[in-house]
């Protein structure tokens, strides 16, 4: 029976998601509509997939027991190491599944677009290993600001463009992907880098980062004689390293999934991304969900401390377990990830992503039962916010 956390044939969960895009890019996504379920089933991608997964990703992650951690939140609390994957995040997951259906297409040209400029070094860096030509959008202010991964997407051989119009942040960026999507409709295909986008994205992301729980699944038994946990806790900008460690979860029911938002400096504050509590419905890069707009519709400018969750809305797939209440939606704000950051280090010796931090700021705000065993999607590792770090560590 098919899940009714899966995307309909429309690519709709409930009433979110579809495809919501100009009339000239229909034959575009229509093209990868009609074929990316065929390819992922198809022996000759699973084979490569799962190769690359392997030998270049560094795959399975480990899931580790975190001793100190459990002791203190009086949990059995497990740590999904996506920060010990190749270029430090889940994203690589999906990067290497789109460019591998990209091939498939037969396409030569990849766009991608990026905010912080993760999406954009782990779409350059599967363009180099597949020698395909890279193109990054990016916001004029997003440049400036992340330096560091420009200069890294362009050792990698790809052409980094700025988005001169509006704000110059992420949707600007976004804007100008989709131009250049409909002017090289044949020969280009457009990388997008969470379970956001119009129909097929989100469910396509989704499972491509599915091997996420599919790897909890298997960890665990072996660790605690029980594929399930009780909870599973993953922060969520667009939501795509939530979906992959919920996805195997979404039909059982006594599974927990909670997923954090980041509040930035707090919901009521005006400087914040906790979509789920200040957002409505309404459309937003290709899809219904539910996004921070104002009255006329305008999306409102997130803030978060952490680059990875500083985004307008959240994936359809969210909008909709949001809404059926299938995950319970919280949210941390910046200094609260700050201290979870520092507490990890110190506790555990790990240095974890911002993004990833989020999610482990809310455990002390869990009334945990004894035994409860507690999965963390560590979604990556922290050495691209050591400067942020260490200028917060005066106290
Ligand atoms: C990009 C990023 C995120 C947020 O993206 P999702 O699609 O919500 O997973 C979270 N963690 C890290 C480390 C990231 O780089």
């Amino acid at each position: 029976m098919k899940s009714k956390f899966e995307a309909d044939k429309n690519g709709y969960y409930g009433q979110f998601g579809g495809a919501f895009i100009p009339e000239l890019l229909y034959p575009n996504v229509k093209e990868l509509e009609d074929n990316y379920l065929k390819i992922m089933e198809s022996d000759s991608f699973k084979k490569e997939f799962t190769s690359l997964l392997k030998d270049y990703v560094g795959r399975p992650s480990p899931l580790y027991y975190a001793k100190r951690l459990s002791e203190k939140y009086k949990a059995h609390i497990y740590l999904k190491r996506e920060d010990l994957n190749h270029t430090g995040a889940h994203k690589i997951n999906n990067t290497i599944g789109q460019i591998l259906i990209a091939k498939h297409l037969g396409k030569k040209r990849i766009i991608a677009e990026t905010g912080a400029g993760q999406h954009g070094v782990a779409t350059a860096t599967v363009c180099a290993l597949m020698n395909l030509e890279c193109v990054v959008f990016m916001g004029e202010i997003d440049i400036k600001r992340q330096a560091p991964n420009v200069a890294r997407m362009k050792m990698l051989g790809a052409t980094v463009v700025p988005a001169i119009s509006g704000s110059k942040t992420l949707k600007d960026a976004t804007n100008e992907a989709i131009r250049d999507w409909i002017g090289n409709p044949e020969d280009t295909y457009y990388l997008i880098g969470s379970v956001v986008g119009p129909h097929p994205y989100p469910d396509m992301v989704a499972r491509l980062q599915a091997v996420i729980s599919e790897e909890i699944k298997a960890q665990l038994v072996e660790k605690t004689g029980k594929e399930n946990p009780d909870t599973i806790i993953a922060c969520v900008g667009g939501g795509s390293n939530a979906a992959g460690a919920f996805y195997h979860y979404l039909d059982e029911n006594s599974v927990e999934l909670i997923a954090v938002e980041a509040a930035g400096l707090g919901v009521d504050s005006g400087e914040s991304a906790a979509t789920s509590v200040l957002g409505d419905v309404g459309v937003l890069h290709g899809s219904k969900t539910i996004l921070m707009q104002d009255e006329y519709g305008q999306v409102i400018e997130p803030y978060s401390i952490s680059a990875g969750l500083d985004y307008p809305g959240i994936g359809p797939l969210h909008a909709f377990l949001n809404e059926s209440k299938r995950a319970k939606f919280m949210n941390a704000t910046d200094s609260e990830a700050l201290n979870a950051a520092y507490e990890l280090t110190k506790i555990e010796g790990i240095i974890p992503a911002l993004e990833s931090a989020h999610a482990l700021a809310v455990l002390p705000k869990i009334d945990f039962k004894e035994n409860q065993v507690v999965v963390v999607n560590l979604s990556g590792r922290g050495d691209k916010d050591l400067e942020t770090y260490i200028k917060n560590l005066k106290k």
